[in-house]
């Protein structure tokens, strides 16, 4: 028996649909406040069972009759019952948008396909904490990439709906294709700026000094903040150097690596903040540019295997469009400076929700306006 006969339309329908509107939109926002728990507890390696949800200043453990998703924020006006602490807006915003997006997909594919609404709402879930996390901490956990990737194309096993397909040999086709595509997509664009943009590795003058300041990287010509250089933890400055030279010590002829979180110099490994200041002398440098990584692959991978290959080539180019617009609208305002990076996962999210929603009519829109 598959998930189709399980969600079977017959079984909704002895209760309105208005009944099962508000059953969507509630339990959204329950697993809104589940999200939450992931955002906050995944990236840091915690156990997103135990312990229950408790307040992360003072660990005030959360009764269940006060942990009610969008009301307990709104009646505490975000703030701790036991200690007063300001609780972070996004816990709501998240209860929200969780809600809303189930609402949304009961709305638009409830009369026609409630198992698929509801397979849609769990991805949709997916993508929501995926973003949550990538703009936080710049990664995106393996258990939402790689196991969403495992999710969708167990899902489509069981609905082939899910895929469009006929039977589960189809849809499992379907998905795997989306997989690969998805994932060969994001891969061969990596490997395609590397060859493109020649800025990633940046010729000096022949005994140019590079300084490491505490917020920036200072070239000769230009000076690089931290935090334009870095955007994602496996983002790596690499220097082959021929002198280094730090308040307590000096080295000759090494190579120095500095990631977000460590700095190596030979075979010595240093706490960037430990490393105020550092110079060195090299004849080039090696800087990451990449707004996508390694992680994005997976991402995409998953989206594939949710929606089919269709939705990662529209998502790709669809998240280009938001992302230049997003990331455009402050660059141009500030002239450029100090705009921050954000990280590419919320707007690949974001492309891929349109395509559940719209994806049609925006296809329709491209291929009817050449
Ligand atoms: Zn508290």
């Amino acid at each position: 028996m598959g998930l189709e006969t399980a969600l079977d339309a017959r079984h909704w329908a002895p209760m309105p649909f208005p009944f099962w509107s508000a059953v969507f939109f509630v339990v959204g926002g329950v697993v809104g406040s589940f999200l939450n728990v992931v955002i906050h507890r995944l990236p840091r390696g915690e156990s997103i069972v135990s312990p229950p949800s408790h307040c992360p200043h003072c660990q005030y453990a959360i009764p269940w009759y006060l942990n009610v998703p969008l009301v307990t924020w709104i009646l505490l006006q975000g703030k701790c019952r036991h200690c007063g602490a300001r609780i972070s807006p996004r816990y709501l915003l998240v209860e929200f948008l969780t809600a809303a997006v189930f609402l949304g997909c009961w709305l638009a594919f409830g009369r026609l396909a409630p198992a698929v609404a509801a397979v849609y709402c769990v991805f949709l879930a997916g993508l929501i904490a995926a973003s949550f996390i990538d703009c936080e901490h710049f990664i995106i956990p393996d258990e939402l990439t790689l196991g969403g990737l495992g999710a969708g194309v167990l899902l489509s096993l069981g609905l082939p709906a899910l895929q469009g397909a006929a039977d589960s040999a189809q849809a499992l086709t379907r998905s795997l294709v989306g997989a690969g595509v998805g994932a060969g997509l994001i891969y061969g664009i990596l490997r395609l700026g590397k060859l493109l943009f020649g800025r990633h590795r940046v010729e000096l003058a022949p005994d140019a000094k590079i300084v490491f300041t505490e917020t920036a990287l200072v070239l000769p010509d230009k000076e690089i903040s931290y935090d334009e250089l870095f955007y994602r933890k496996s983002d790596v400055v690499t220097v082959q150097a021929r002198t280094v030279e730090m308040i307590d010590r000096c080295y000759r002829d090494v190579r120095l690596r500095l990631a977000p979180d460590l700095l190596e110099i030979g075979d010595d490994q240093f706490q960037p903040e430990d490393v105020p200041h550092l110079e060195a002398v090299a004849a080039e440098i090696l800087l990451p540019r990449e707004a996508m990584g390694l992680g994005d692959v997976k991402f995409m991978a998953a989206i594939g295997a949710f929606l089919g290959w269709k939705a990662t080539v529209f998502s790709l180019f669809a998240s280009s469009v938001i992302g230049a617009v997003i990331a455009g609208v402050p660059y141009l305002l500030r002239r450029g400076h100090g705009s921050r990076q954000i990280p590419y996962g919320p707007y690949i999210a974001l492309a891929a929700a349109v395509w559940i929603f719209w994806g049609d009519q925006v296809m329709a829109w491209v291929l009817g306006s050449r």
